[in-house]
């Protein structure tokens, strides 16, 4: 396993720290290891852009080990724009040199005075002034630590969104994969503007013969499965403007395959297409390079357009045209803003306008009609930027919707400060509101209706592997074994949550695949037990990190559309949705009451410090207070402006 390194960037003191087996063993690695770290190094109640925040990178156990699609890094902090756990996973390759430089993780503390970037080159780490950089888009910061270091390295960069503190600030890694939900932000606080990488160290397996025929195997899968051939290889996530049920118009409804405009099909997006390309060491190309080939905006390039992008900024906003939605991908990424926080925001603040709760004074005189795309492209700049009204959108959808009070809030489909609509109570609005980072499309069984559905894989419910005869317990089954994809580092883009999990899946039962994999990796044994109990473990400790935070059961919410709330339906809705969020606590281990995790329960996982830490209070019933998003500062107190990308 590779070290840990420390940088404060109070002290400007690196520091290595070997590490410990039962760590590894007990959390295998990416999110796993720094969900931890954030449990143990951050106090309750603090400000996110305060010096106190902690950021954390993993690397997962194969990464950079010839296993396909093992090039995620795992970013988490305090989010600044939910208050709560704040975690995001990109691709590119950033991972694959990390773990080559040596290293399993970097935790990231404190706050530097001047702004700085981190160099690593193997065992050389440095933090340099940063003073030329600051003011670049991430493209741009990129290139200059390109020419400055070379081109066979990694860069992780915070673009004007983050120095900004825009709250949904990303950190981009080399230009295109972002992880979201604030990281960019906390960076831009701490003053650290970019890590660049280089890492030439081999990786060492403790059994590379039978490793190297294990990934075969489960390269085999990912090559011949005509799912991967003829979809995801061919479309990417594009699908999903057929079958994932995009937003339309801040929720108004979701649009089915014939709603979809034509315009928005993936086989539309085929004629700006130039080529596909892939993460490092992944054999499926999902990611799409495209060229805007006439008017305006003529010539404009960019890579990795993805469906999310398409329907935050597209379809939910109101916007049908396939060029505004590039042209808002590439200045997202330069910007290194989130395009699902940005579009989620964008789509209430234009709902509120129409319906008079925001008007153009408010706005500045920036129209927020639906079909505007020009001035929602001019809104995309002054949010990066903290200009006008865009900095209230830089607070994000849900602080945006408490500032401005008056009914704002009705509108605001959030769950713990996230959001992905209003669904009808069930198992997919249960998937997002027990989710540890708020709703979200990549936990449980979140990702779209049906996609993550067990019947997909009929064999895996013929051989007994999925439960599928109780609802509740598949999603917890699949919160775990996505969990334990972040925790080894693989990429949950490839194919849902079953798949890309449970590598070997058609081979072994459901997680001996695994197990074998990380046996032959780390010489550790492991079981379907052990790997399960790991994944309650993250969970628990992340449920944990959000009661400190204030987050009880009753933040775990089914968002409902105004005309629905209060209504007999809409309260049989509640109803339902209640008795699914208290059996699954129950299953979980927690309080159906609270939500809060139960002492035995944690014993059970050798978190008793956890339980510890939970029974310091007592208002919440931990003491912690309730929570209302994060701390907010004033709105004339942050930094504003620089170069439009
Ligand atoms: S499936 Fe796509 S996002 Fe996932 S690792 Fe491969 S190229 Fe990257």
């Amino acid at each position: 396993m590779g070290n840990v390194l420390r940088v404060d960037l109070s002290t400007q003191k690196v520091s290595t720290e070997e590490p410990d087996p039962a760590v590894c063993r007990e959390y295998i690695g990416g999110r796993g290891f720094n969900s931890r770290t954030l449990f143990r190094e951050i106090r309750p109640g603090i400000d996110p852009l305060g010096p106190e925040n902690v950021v954390c990178l993993a690397t997962g156990p194969f990464t950079a080990s010839g296993l396909t699609s093992c090039s995620r890094v795992e970013v988490s902090t305090l989010s600044p724009y939910s208050g709560i756990l704040g975690d995001g996973n990109a691709g590119g390759s950033f991972a694959h040199f990390l773990k080559k430089a040596g290293y399993d993780q970097i935790i990231i503390s404190g706050k530097s005075k001047v702004p700085l970037y981190l160099w690593i080159e193997d065992e050389h780490v440095e933090l340099r002034d940063a003073s030329d950089l600051m003011g670049l888009n991430t493209w741009k910061t990129t290139e200059t630590l390109y020419e400055r270091h070379g081109k066979d390295i990694s860069v992780a960069a915070i673009g004007q969104g983050g120095e900004n503190l825009v709250r949904f600030a990303t950190l981009m890694f080399d230009k295109y994969n972002s992880a979201a939900r604030g990281s960019g932000a906390v960076l831009g606080s701490k003053k650290l503007k970019a890590i660049a990488v280089r890492g030439r160290k081999n990786v060492s397996l403790a059994d590379p013969d039978e490793f190297r025929d294990l990934a075969r195997a489960d390269r085999d899968f990912f090559l011949n499965d005509p799912f991967q051939k003829e979809v995801v290889a061919v479309y990417g996530s594009h699908i999903g403007m057929l079958h994932w049920g995009p937003g339309f118009r801040n929720y108004e409804k979701y649009l089915s395959e014939t709603d979809v405009p034509d315009t928005l099909k993936p086989e539309a997006w085929k004629q700006f297409e130039t080529g596909r390309s892939a993460c490092r060491s992944c054999v499926v190309p999902c990611k799409n390079s495209f060229k805007i080939p006439e008017g305006e905006y003529e010539g404009e390039v960019g890579k990795a357009l993805e469906y999310e992008c398409i329907f935050c900024l597209g379809t939910n906003c109101g916007i049908t045209d396939p060029v505004p939605i590039m042209v808002q991908e590439n200045l997202a990424d330069k910007y290194g803003i989130c395009v699902i926080a940005l579009g989620n925001a964008i789509a209430m603040a234009k709902d509120l306008y129409m319906r008079g709760i925001l008007t153009d004074r408010d706005t500045g005189g920036l129209s927020l009609d639906w079909e505007d795309a020009e001035s929602q492209i001019e809104l995309v700049h002054r949010t990066a930027l903290r200009q006008g009204f865009g900095n209230l959108v830089a607070e994000g959808m849900y602080s945006m919707a408490k500032i401005l009070g008056n009914k704002a809030m009705d509108y605001c489909y959030h769950v713990k400060g996230l959001s992905r609509g209003p669904y009808p109570a069930g198992v997919f609005g249960l998937a997002h509101a027990t989710s540890t980072r708020g709703a979200d499309h990549l936990r449980g069984r979140s990702w779209a209706y049906g996609e993550n559905d067990p019947s997909l894989w009929p064999e895996l419910v013929k051989k007994g592997y999925i439960p599928v005869e109780d609802e509740v317990k598949t999603l917890i089954l699949s919160e775990e074994v996505t969990t334990l994809t972040d925790m080894i580092g693989r990429c949950k883009g490839a194919v849902n949550n079953w798949g890309s999990a449970v590598p070997l899946v058609f081979k072994y039962p459901l997680l001996e695949g695994l197990a074998k994999l990380l046996r032959a990796a780390t010489g550790t044994e492991f079981s379907e037990e052990t790997l399960k109990n790991a994944a309650d473990r993250v969970y628990l400790m992340e449920m944990a990190f959000n009661v400190r935070q204030g987050i009880l059961i009753e933040h775990a919410r089914l968002p409902l559309k105004p005309g629905l709330a209060g209504t007999p339906k809409g309260d049989l809705e509640l109803a339902k949705h209640k008795a699914m969020l208290e059996r699954y606590h129950i299953l979980r281990g927690c309080d159906p009451e609270t939500g809060i995790p139960t002492r035995e329960k944690l014993e059970s996982l050798g978190l008793g410090f956890v339980a510890d830490e939970l029974a310091e209070g007592t208002e919440n019933p931990c003491g912690f207070g309730k929570w209302e998003g994060p701390v907010l500062w004033g709105l004339e107190t942050y930094p504003k402006g620089t170069l439009r990308a």
